[in-house]
């Protein structure tokens, strides 16, 4: 019988563990927390958003995104809904995000677990695999106090987001011994930090807004949605998901801004169409303040600080303002400019992009192009998905269709 290794018992582990070896495979799974599957708790803000509807490959990133399209199949999305659907875990669907029915991450854990024990795989925790060789046609899987020998390894060892999670970069030091290229690390799916001063003022307000993320003045990415203004910069799930082409970006020395649209529904084309629509507002509403003249479409907190910043008395009327400044507080409203000093760390970041060169591997199997019997899933690869479930997406296809692989092989 096969043996395998399957090093990192997190999500894209995990599945492959059970797929090789529902194919028939004998299997260890080596994890050096004391428990399996730390990170699957965390997700989705402790409600697991495991999977999305929407499987257009536009939400998943890598330096070889042709490959993508061999890897997130139709008929690999199905292996994923029949693997959670006979786990029996069933879903609650909200606009296309699927979580757990009882909105808890522990369901996902629990159900890979139970499947693990059901099987009878072995699960040795506390086991930090520091070193993998090849000799011959085996493989020697090296821990402190143990070497393991096996005739294929699935390395499952994540990235290096969340370290306190186990996922600390390490993973891809046993791929490079192996000749893999790693494409750089870098934080994704994270908060933006700006460079103005007034970010204390606007602390703790969420709201909907586009935003637009420009590099060297080139828009590259636009999202809708909640965000959420901090005392660094801002947040929230549109943020995040420009964060990773931001730090792409930085890392180039690329010039990197947020645009800010805090009106993204009233549609003006520009600032001119805004002051307009601004100047009929006040004719029907009887001349109120500047600062009444926002009431009820721009949050309170932020029109105080906006008049604050183009230095206009909000207890004057709209009439009283010069056509120049009606133009500044209207580019300050729809075109907030937030020039992006850095993104967050590794600590704070959902997922990293980068990781093991996809090209490297063969994207059928997961096998290594390089090493025969050596596979990749999950996190370690680069591959990154937008917030909405795609990274999870991308662990259990990519787990599936690891352990499938090894156990075709075993059959
Ligand atoms: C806060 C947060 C929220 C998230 N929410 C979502 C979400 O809602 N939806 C979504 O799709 N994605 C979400 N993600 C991303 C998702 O969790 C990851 O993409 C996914 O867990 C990656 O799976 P993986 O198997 O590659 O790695 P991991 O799940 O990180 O598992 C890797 C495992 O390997 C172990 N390990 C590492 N090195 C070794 C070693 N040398 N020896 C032995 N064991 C080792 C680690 O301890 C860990 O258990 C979130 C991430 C975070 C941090």
């Amino acid at each position: 019988m096969t043996k395998i290794i399957v090093v990192g018992g997190g999500a894209s582990g995990l599945v492959a563990a059970i797929s090789a070896k529902r194919s028939g495979a004998e299997v260890i799974v080596l994890e050096r927390n004391d428990t399996l599957a730390k990170k699957i708790l965390i997700t989705g803000n402790g409600k697991c958003n495991y999977w999305n509807e929407d499987q257009n490959l536009n939400h998943y990133h890598s330096s070889s995104e042709e490959l993508l399209k061999d890897i997130i199949t139709l008929e690999n999305q199905k292996k994923v809904l029949n693997f959670f659907d006979e786990l029996g875990i069933i879903p609650k669907i909200k606009n296309g995000y699927y979580y757990p029915y009882s909105n808890q991450a522990v369901a996902i854990k629990a159900a890979l677990i139970n499947e693990i024990e059901n099987l009878k795989i072995e699960v040795l925790n506390n086991m930090f695999v520091e070193k993998i060789e090849k000799e011959n046609d085996k493989f020697l899987v090296f821990t402190k106090n143990k070497t393991f020998s096996s005739d294929s390894v699935i390395i499952a060892t994540g990235s290096k987001a969340a370290p306190k999670t186990g996922s600390d970069g390490n993973g891809y030091l046993l791929a490079k011994k192996f000749g893999h290229k790693i494409v750089p690390i870098l934080p994704s799916l994270t908060q933006i930090y700006g460079d103005s001063f007034y970010y204390k003022e606007w602390n703790g307000i969420r709201l909907e807004a586009k935003v637009s993320l420009y590099e060297d003045d080139k828009l590259i990415k636009e999202e809708t949605g909640e965000i959420h203004l901090t005392d660094y910069g801002v947040s929230g799930i549109c943020i995040f998901n420009l964060s990773g082409l931001a730090a792409k970006g930085l890392a180039k020395k690329r010039k990197e801004i947020v645009l800010i649209n805090f009106v993204p529904d009233l549609c003006f084309n520009n600032c001119t169409d805004f002051v307009k629509w601004l100047d009929k507002r006040n004719r029907n509403l009887n001349n109120r303040t500047i600062a009444k003249l926002f009431d009820g479409f721009i949050n309170y907190k932020l029109v105080y600080l906006f008049l604050k910043l183009v230095q206009i008395n909000p207890n004057l009327l709209w009439q009283d303002i010069s056509d120049e400044k009606k133009l500044l507080l209207a580019d300050i409203i729809i075109n907030h400019k937030l020039n992006v000093l850095k993104v967050n760390d590794f600590l704070k970041a959902q997922v990293c992009s980068g990781g093991v060169n996809l090209s490297e591997i063969n994207p059928k199997t997961m096998e290594s192009f390089k090493v025969k019997n050596l596979y990749f899933t999950g996190e370690i690869l680069d591959v990154d998905g937008d917030c909405g479930g795609y990274n999870l997406s991308f662990a259990w296809i990519s787990g599936i269709l690891a352990g499938e692989d090894i156990g075709d092989n075993n059959a």
